[in-house]
């Protein structure tokens, strides 16, 4: 049975977590690798591990379940648990981000059952508007760290906060050094030192890369830096790390390929015939005339992966369009014969690689 292949290079994953852990570890910024993209791969969170960060951190229990299965390792969850799932997160994540009094309290009652202890990441909202307490209700803060100290089922791991998420908002040194004092308020009025200061996502590398990160701040939660070597604020490739060669702005790796196969090859017109309507998604379309061209009918479409994601391998093919099922690529310019049954591969961009590793259509292969 036939399913397009989505190969990952474990190597250059391993390659690129280990540089990173590196990197930062040289400024005394410990990170903590976030796995969700992969969507609970097992192969991939091992690379990661085998490339020496020790903390894998997913968005959903049910893939820490995975993962606490297969690997043993030390877990995050990425998301504030849901009240119907706190003996799971007890259970399956040694550390989970809240933002909640009455969640926290529930896992302090549900460890205690379970006889653990689990690390609260409380997170502190910015101004990116989505979790966290918001940054101007420091009393909260301080009573929430108040009441995690207090009880007996869970510790405090840190205080964290998000960036360019909902809101956009990007990590700066201004953010940066107001969480910064933030926490140290709350250090002062709990008489306590916290260890974690989780600054932000991969996007809060651009402070450490342009030499402004604020010093204090010591963890960082990360997915997209080791996944595809790119510096997301700036757009810019960081060349310790492997990466793809195709333009930034394409945001591809050539570490995820995605390969279908060809079903129907011909020249066709590149205008349709006939009145026009909408598709199957409710768009209207418009198309330029260029012709009669060579293209090629491929064996996956947007109910895969969307193509606007897929950057074709080979340079001479485009993309020219999708349905549910079926690409449709511009081959006209490939020098070398194409044949029904041969393989198209692309690059895949963050978007792309979350789908594919989302959906059963798709089969996942492993390069080292
Ligand atoms: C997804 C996520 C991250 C990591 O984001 P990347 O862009 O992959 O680095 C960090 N923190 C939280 C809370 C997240 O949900």
């Amino acid at each position: 049975m036939y399913k397009p292949i989505l190969e990952i290079d474990l190597g250059k994953l391993k390659d690129n977590a280990r540089v990173e852990k590196e990197l930062l570890a040289k400024h005394g910024i410990e990170v903590m690798a976030v796995n969700k993209v992969f969507d609970g791969c097992v192969e991939t969170a091992k690379a990661v591990l085998d490339g020496g960060i020790d903390v894998i951190a997913e968005s959903r229990t049910y893939n820490l379940k995975k993962l606490k299965d297969a690997l043993n390792c030390k877990t995050c969850l990425l998301r504030s648990p849901c009240l119907s799932e706190i003996s799971e997160v007890v259970k399956y994540a040694d550390i989970s981000l809240n933002s909640e009094k009455q969640v926290i309290q529930a896992l302090s009652d549900e460890a205690v059952k379970q006889q653990k202890i689990h690390q609260v990441l409380l997170m502190v909202d910015m101004g990116d508007l989505r979790e966290g307490i918001w940054f101007e209700h420091v009393d909260d803060i301080i009573e929430t760290v108040k009441l995690i100290l207090s009880l007996p089922g869970v510790e405090l791991y840190g205080l964290g906060t998000n960036f360019n998420c909902y809101g956009t908002v990007l990590p700066t040194v201004k953010n940066g050094v107001d969480f910064l004092h933030i926490a140290r308020k709350v250090e002062q009025a709990c008489n306590i030192k916290i260890k974690y200061l989780s600054a932000g996502n991969c996007t809060s590398y651009h402070l450490l890369d342009k030499g402004i990160w604020p010093e204090g701040l010591n963890h960082i939660r990360i997915g997209g830096l080791h996944e595809f070597g790119i510096e997301y604020v700036d757009m810019k490739y960081l060349d310790e790390f492997h990466h793809s060669n195709k333009p930034v702005e394409k945001a591809c790796s050539d570490m995820y390929k995605l390969y279908a196969q060809i079903i129907e090859l011909n020249s066709k017109p590149t205008v349709p015939v006939g009145e026009l309507g909408v598709d199957a998604f409710l768009n209207s379309k418009t198309f330029v005339d260029h012709g009669t061209r060579k293209r090629a009918l491929l064996a996956f479409g947007r109910q895969d992966v969307p193509a606007e994601s897929c950057i074709p391998i080979n340079d001479n093919i485009t993309v020219l369009g999708q349905t549910s099922d079926h690409t449709i690529v511009d081959i006209e310019d490939v020098s070398e014969t194409l044949r029904v049954g041969d393989m198209i591969g692309f690059e895949l961009d963050y978007t792309a690689l979350l789908m594919a590793c989302q959906t059963n259509g798709v089969e996942k292969r492993f390069v080292y």
